[in-house]
């Protein structure tokens, strides 16, 4: 091979990652719930890394609150720019060879759920159960993250293990209550979470590196169950949790 010829291979570096199997990223098709702040450092990462076939499911418009975490919004993208349309748009322009679909929608309204794993970058604790039930029910990886301030998670839910439901404690519940028994329309008043972008970026990173390894047939180097990230000490702790024989995404597999 003549010198250099190794530099004219976009992911000729990936390619040294003995295990990695870059083939199953390119034809994957990955699902992203969420174009906010995690998702945009998702995709970016994702576009990066070889995956081809992305769908980015969001509902709602761009905020100029967004400029501070989001790389592919601008300051001219303003009121009724959908946060789906304009990350697919400006994530293509990394790479000619990917496919980002964008869909404006809420995730409850999704209908086809084939996709061989899903990245949630959710803001809220009713989308990330629908996600998860979805995953579940039709045997998909499910990677959630989130973010609160410098702190972040990052939960990998693989069929037949453990799912997002199963660590959900009764304050979660409460919170979901509240929710669902508000005012006739479903409104409420819910403080906005604390985010930067240097936790947002390690959580969605996260998140990406997890579904390369799943990919790439390596789920023994998965998280297990729920990685915790620390930004304010810079420590990370994973904790495995076991199946809630309670929880109802298990018994309705069955
Ligand atoms: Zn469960």
């Amino acid at each position: 091979m003549k010198a250099g010829a190794h530099d004219l291979d976009r992911f000729d570096r990936m390619k040294r990652i003995a295990w990695l199997d870059m083939q199953k990223i390119h034809a994957s098709r990955c699902l992203v719930v969420g174009a906010g702040a995690l998702g945009n450092e998702a995709v970016k990462c994702m576009v990066l890394a070889g995956f081809e076939d992305i769908t980015i499911i969001d509902m709602d418009d761009i905020a100029v609150s967004n400029l501070s975490r989001c790389v592919f919004f601008r300051e001219v993208d303003g009121k009724g720019t959908m946060k789906a349309d304009i990350l697919a748009r400006r994530a293509s322009e990394l790479d000619h060879e990917v496919n980002i679909t964008p869909i404006v929608s809420k995730v409850q309204e999704l209908e086809k759920w084939d996709y061989d794993v899903i990245l949630g970058c959710l803001d809220n604790i009713s989308a990330r159960l629908h996600v998860n039930s979805h995953a579940m029910f039709n045997n998909i990886p499910y990677i959630d993250g989130a973010t609160d301030g410098f702190r972040g998670k990052v939960q990998v839910i693989i069929p037949d293990g453990p799912c997002l439901e199963c660590t959900m404690n009764k304050s979660h519940m409460k919170v979901l209550d509240t929710r669902f028994s508000c005012t006739g329309n479903g409104m409420m008043f819910v403080p906005k979470t604390a985010s930067e972008i240097t936790t947002t970026s390690i959580i969605a990173a996260a998140q990406v590196r997890e579904a390369m390894k799943l990919l790439s047939g390596r789920a023994d180097l998965c998280i297990s169950n729920v990685m915790y990230y620390n930004g304010e000490t810079g420590i990370m702790e994973n904790l495995e949790i076991a199946i809630d024989p309670e929880c109802p995404n298990h018994t309705m597999k069955e």
